[in-house]
């Protein structure tokens, strides 16, 4: 059992504790890595979408400042055409309560606070503003040609002064002078700059735009690489699992269950644990199989001579009844074996009944049955007896005989007496009482011989 440990102690092999840690160390980092990629993607898939909607919001702004900038003009210009004040009105309106173009860059402010697109709409809804100067007053010269009431009107139109010049225009002139102001070239020019402006605010918006969905969709395309090489890595090792799964597993648990449908000692094949299970079962198959072959002997042999004992005997007996062949049953009895105990003590008569025993092995071939069917009674059942005949043993008998009483060993003289009985057909009812009858016959001519059993 010693051995067994050390045995244990010194293999080798794959340990599956070990190999499980590892693979569950490399998969928990592989997936942390595909979930940080899953996130990155998103990530960036979400900064794509900001950023167009970033676009479409500052265009919208843009516009916003433009349609708030033509409200104005539009009004202004129909008020110089018509007179008419409900334009005058419409113009304040958008000026001073629906205020689209504050609307617009205090939107685009939050989103893009002091950058150039900023400051380029600032600049346009400034150049705007500036205008209104102008258009307050074209509106104050329409107002005194077509003498409305001045203190009616918004306190912009009020406050506007006329230079003493304008003031002494007639009407026409007025007029004339307050359409050149909203339609002239001036006006156009300064027009123009809130487009322009509002243009280059749009312009820079685009190229940052264009700029971040580059930069984005070139990370969203590293991410997606970065994940197909560490799904690869996943497929790799997950493929790697398996046929370690089924060298070390699989393939130990096939050759483990045929060696126990074959009854043998199992082979040390697998992962370290498989080998320890095989050394472990191998150890307790030996153990078994010593155990059994001790019980056999225990069952089958006499415990004093190591010959077959009675149990043995019988059942020799019965499975050659079934049996058809020619044998010569011997039955041996010490002569006066009682007295041997009774001189000697029971000590050398043991010693004495194990001399026969070696004698009778002696005299008898390795297929012939030789057994101790009682104290000192004894029996030989020689099979393939063709070439055996009454004189061979007699001849034996005679020869032991002889042995038994020149002992060198200082052990008592003894004799035997045999009767054998034959047969034709395996070891029939009869027969015992035949060798028995035989024996009868010795004992009864003065011991120390053999006869044959005659009908
Ligand atoms: P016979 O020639 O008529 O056979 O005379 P015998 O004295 O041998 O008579 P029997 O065969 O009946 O005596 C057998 C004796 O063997 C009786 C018993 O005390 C003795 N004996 C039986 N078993 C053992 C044993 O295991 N050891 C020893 N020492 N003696 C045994
Ligand atoms: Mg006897």
């Amino acid at each position: 059992m010693e051995e067994n440990t050390v045995k244990k102690k010194k293999m080798k092999g794959i340990s599956i504790k070990t190999l499980n840690y590892i693979m569950i160390l490399v998969a928990v980092v592989l997936y942390i890595f595909i979930l940080r990629s899953i996130f990155g993607i998103s990530d960036k898939y979400q900064a794509l979408v900001d950023s167009t909607e970033d676009y479409i919001n500052c265009e919208k702004d843009g516009a916003l400042v433009n349609q708030g900038s033509d409200i104005l003009t539009e009004n202004v210009r129909l008020f110089v055409v018509t007179g008419e004040k409900e334009h005058m009105d419409a113009y304040f309106k958008e000026a001073y309560e629906d205020k689209k173009r504050d609307e617009a860059l205090e939107a685009l402010e939050q989103f893009h606070p002091g950058d150039e697109v900023h400051q380029y709409m600032a600049l346009a809804v400034d150049v705007s503003n500036e205008l209104m100067n102008r258009e307050f007053y074209a509106m104050r010269l329409v107002a005194e040609a077509n003498q409305m009431d001045i203190d009616s009107l918004p306190e912009q139109i009020q406050n506007v002064s006329l230079s003493a010049q304008d003031r002494e225009l007639d009407v026409e002139d007025k007029l004339e002078k307050a359409e050149d102001m909203v339609f002239g070239v001036e006006y156009k020019s300064a027009k123009t700059r809130i487009q322009d402006n509002i243009n280059y605010s749009l312009t820079t918006i685009l190229n940052e735009t264009r700029n971040e969905q580059i930069a984005s969709a070139e990370s969203l395309k590293h991410e997606i690489e970065k994940q197909r090489l560490l799904i690869s890595i996943l497929v790799v090792m997950n493929i790697i699992v398996f046929v370690i799964i089924s060298i070390l597993i699989v393939k130990p648990l096939k050759v483990y269950i045929n060696c126990i449908k074959e009854n043998k000692m199992l082979e040390t094949v697998g992962a370290y644990e498989f080998k320890y299970l095989a050394l472990t079962y191998n150890n307790i198959y030996e153990i078994n199989a010593a155990n059994e072959v001790m019980l056999r002997n225990k069952a089958e042999k006499d415990a004093l001579t190591g010959l077959l004992n009675r149990g043995a005997f019988d059942s020799l007996r019965a499975g050659l009844q079934a049996n058809a062949c020619a044998l010569a049953l011997l039955l041996i009895d010490v002569d006066k074996f009682k007295n041997i105990n009774d001189t000697y003590g029971h000590d050398v008569g043991d010693k004495v009944l194990k001399k026969v025993a070696n004698v009778l092995n002696m005299h008898f071939r390795s297929n012939d049955f030789i057994a101790r069917i009682g104290g000192d009674e004894f029996s030989v059942i020689m099979m393939d007896i063709k070439n055996i005949s009454k004189d061979t043993i007699e001849e034996k008998v005679k020869d032991m005989n002889r042995v038994l009483q020149n002992g060198t060993d200082g052990l008592p003289k003894i004799t035997l007496s045999v009767g054998v009985a034959f047969s034709e057909n395996g070891f029939h009812k009869e027969l015992y009482k035949m060798a028995d009858t035989a024996l009868y016959k010795v004992k009864e001519n003065g011991r120390c011989g053999c006869a044959f059993y005659e009908e």
